[in-house]
């Protein structure tokens, strides 16, 4: 007689983590949220990119496959639970960082999507400094974020690389600061002394250069816009651009008191 229990067909894992074939090749696992400002279920809207600034016209993960419903609907599922259920998405991150898949290996943190309060970058320290046998690295536009609460004191696990295009990159020391920017091809990253990556995402942070040069992603539409610009030199153009605007209004209401 055949147990009943036995029998039934057991429901496949869910997995948090997930690898696309760029990061299969290199052996490492991802962790995804949507890009930028998404609409959620109930109507509201959320940004998970609070110090995106010319990255947001340029991003990947807000076109092509990352626009596909599934994929889109993983993505806010992800951020709803570690948004709104921060203990439940430690305990469940924590517990499948265990499995020996995982073992020695490398995640890396958003491949789109930013660590949008300090609630959830805290949590994911607690993660990491709980799952000593993985490593994790990650691409930050939240400078002014990680100087507060990570680099004081840094998960022994834990390498990140800052990248600019974003609101904080005047918080950059571009000399002395491991960062990483987006340029229209390799021969203008080569040129401008940066190091190329293209072999292993993983060189952005261990790589021996800390000027890391990314070829920008090969999308029509976003190879355009960019044109011969780098992430780095449009975000300051509009830096440049939004202190000139400023110090004109501030002379114009100074005329008028
Ligand atoms: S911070 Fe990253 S994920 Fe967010 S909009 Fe900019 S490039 Fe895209």
């Amino acid at each position: 007689m055949t147990d009943a229990t036995s029998t039934k067909k057991r429901s496949p894992r869910k997995w948090l983590l997930t690898q696309n074939s760029d990061l299969r090749r290199i052996g490492v696992w991802n962790w995804t949220l949507p890009a930028f400002v998404v609409e959620l279920p109930d109507g509201s809207n959320f940004n998970v990119c609070p110090q995106a600034g010319v990255c947001a016209q340029l991003c990947y993960a807000r076109v092509g496959t990352y626009r596909f419903k599934n994929v889109r609907a993983a993505h806010i599922r992800n951020l709803l639970l570690c948004r709104d259920s921060p203990e439940e998405f430690e305990k469940k991150m924590t517990e499948e960082l265990s499995h020996r898949r995982y073992e020695g290996k490398w995640i890396r943190l958003h491949d789109s999507g930013e660590f949008f309060s300090d609630e959830y970058l805290l949590t994911w320290m607690r993660i990491m400094e709980n799952s000593p046998a993985v490593r994790f690295y990650c691409y930050t536009k939240e400078i002014s974020r990680f100087k507060r609460l990570v680099v004081p004191s840094p998960p022994a696990n834990f390498l990140w690389c800052y990248s600019l295009g974003g609101k904080e990159d005047h918080l950059i020391d571009l000399g002395s600061e491991r960062h990483a920017d987006v340029f229209p091809d390799i021969e203008a990253l080569i040129s401008s002394g940066y190091s190329d990556q293209t072999e292993s995402d993983l060189l952005s942070v261990l790589g021996e250069s800390p000027l890391v040069g990314i070829p920008a992603n090969r999308i029509p539409m976003l190879l355009k816009r960019q044109g011969k610009e780098t992430f780095g030199s449009l975000q300051r153009a509009r830096d440049a651009k939004l202190a000139a605007k400023n110090s004109s209004t501030k002379h114009n209401l100074t005329l008028v008191h």
